[in-house]
């Protein structure tokens, strides 16, 4: 069954789906790409003796030289592997353990993907040092702050492009620089920012880029990494060994569908960032927030306003607890800042790194907006959100009790 009924003949269909920092839809020129390498053309990649293998090479390859093409690489330096969360783990673990006699130090963020934070933890337990960034309250790391915190033996910077819940986009150029400078290699998550921004690694000084496809239109199950050749060449020490596919680095039979989802994925986000694809996704995006400014008091914005993608919005309803929320707006698909999924009830890490107060972080929703939606969707979604969160707040004792002009920090609770 669709997730989606069938739309009425006036209105929008729901749910809505706001979720594009989580996954994206496959765009169906993608699918349609992928479709004949499951059953017409199904042959092996590496097998070299046959016409059906030679097909599946080439198809490979072409994906291959679209995904370079993208990020303005050659196509020898892109290694196809399961996601990008394969692909941050063959980034810092394999430069780590390529790397480890020049020095066992590597610098990060705390705001970074839970797979760049747990590669890292992986490595610390094998006795590598790691200093991980703060953040400013917009979700911003300082240049003086990463300037100081290079040692001799660091070996690896990684920095996100742009934050998967705030959209918050990091000073790439500069820290490219830097690493540069100082010859130390740099790796960048970008799969947020693919589908949106520009990126290019030689410009940004990038030595490593994590690429995964399902949050740029493809399908899930397949990403890649940017190894750079140049001098001097980037080496990784593999993760996955066996029959030395992708030169080595990452061996498995090739994905060919996958893969090739993948490579039409990359070249029709080109395509899109050319057109300006992007301004009619960042003017749904600010259409929501004006309208919820325009209906609500006491929303705080979570990150950069200036410095984020065009495609994220997250916003704390102060008095409205996140889950309560999603439990209200059910018809509209996004995701909220309390993490109560896991057993801890911890708020987002990245809004607590940001300096955001427990209270209000669990207050928080992310909007992510893409290439699918529609202005009616954002009305639609306007509307409910309005009509809840006074809701909600009708029966908050502490938002009627701000409304009164108490300050709830004057206030000594009672101890239990
Ligand atoms: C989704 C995401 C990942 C993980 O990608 P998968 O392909 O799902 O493994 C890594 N980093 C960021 C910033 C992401 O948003």
């Amino acid at each position: 069954m669709s997730p989606k009924s069938p739309a009425p003949a006036d209105g929008v269909r729901l749910p809505i789906y706001f979720d594009n920092n989580a996954t994206t839809p496959c765009d169906p020129k993608v699918v349609e790409a992928m479709l004949p390498w499951l059953f017409q053309n199904f042959g092996n990649p590496a097998s070299r003796t046959h016409s059906f293998g030679w097909a599946a090479n080439e198809a490979v390859e072409l994906a291959r030289e679209q995904v370079a093409t993208l990020i303005g690489a050659s196509p020898k330096e892109i290694v196809f592997t399961s996601g990008a969360t394969e692909s941050d783990n063959l980034a810092i673990k394999g430069v780590a353990r390529h790397y480890a006699r020049k020095g066992k130090h590597i610098i990060t963020v705390a705001t970074e993907h839970k797979a760049i934070l747990d590669s890292c933890h992986a490595l610390e337990r094998d006795g590598w040092e790691v200093t991980y960034l703060g953040v400013n309250a917009e979700g911003l790391i300082s240049l003086d702050e990463l300037k100081a915190a290079f040692r001799d033996e660091t070996v690896l910077v990684s920095v996100m492009y742009a934050n998967n819940e705030i959209g918050v986009v990091q000073p790439i150029k500069a820290i490219g620089a830097m690493c540069k400078e100082r010859g130390v290699l740099f790796h960048c998550d970008a799969v947020q920012a693919l589908a949106y921004e520009k990126i290019d690694v030689r410009e940004l000084n990038i030595d490593l880029l994590s690429i995964s496809a399902h949050k740029m239109y493809g399908p899930k199950g397949i990403g890649a990494l940017f190894v750079r050749r140049g001098r001097p060449r980037v080496r990784v020490q593999s993760m996955i060994d066996g029959g030395g596919h992708e030169r080595g680095m990452r061996s498995g039979t090739l994905a060919t569908h996958q893969i090739v989802g993948l490579g039409k994925a990359a070249e029709l986000a080109r395509l899109s960032i050319e057109s300006g694809e992007v301004n009619k996704i960042r003017a749904l995006r600010d259409r929501l927030w004006v309208g919820l400014q325009e209906n609500l008091d006491e929303l705080i914005l979570n990150g950069s306003w200036e410095h984020r993608l065009a495609n994220n919005l997250n916003v704390s309803f102060a008095y409205v607890e996140g889950e309560a929320m999603m439990m209200g707006i059910k018809q509209i698909a996004c995701s909220s800042g309390s993490a109560c999924t896991s057993a801890s009830l911890e708020p987002s890490y990245v809004l607590r790194a940001m300096g955001v107060e427990v209270e209000l972080a669990h207050t928080s929703i992310r909007f992510g907006f893409g290439r699918f939606n529609t202005e009616a969707e954002v009305d639609e979604a306007l509307a409910l959100i309005v009509e809840k969160v006074r809701f909600l707040r009708e029966m908050s004792p502490l938002y009627e009790m701000v409304k009164e002009g108490i300050d709830l920090k004057s206030i000594q609770w009672e101890a239990h």
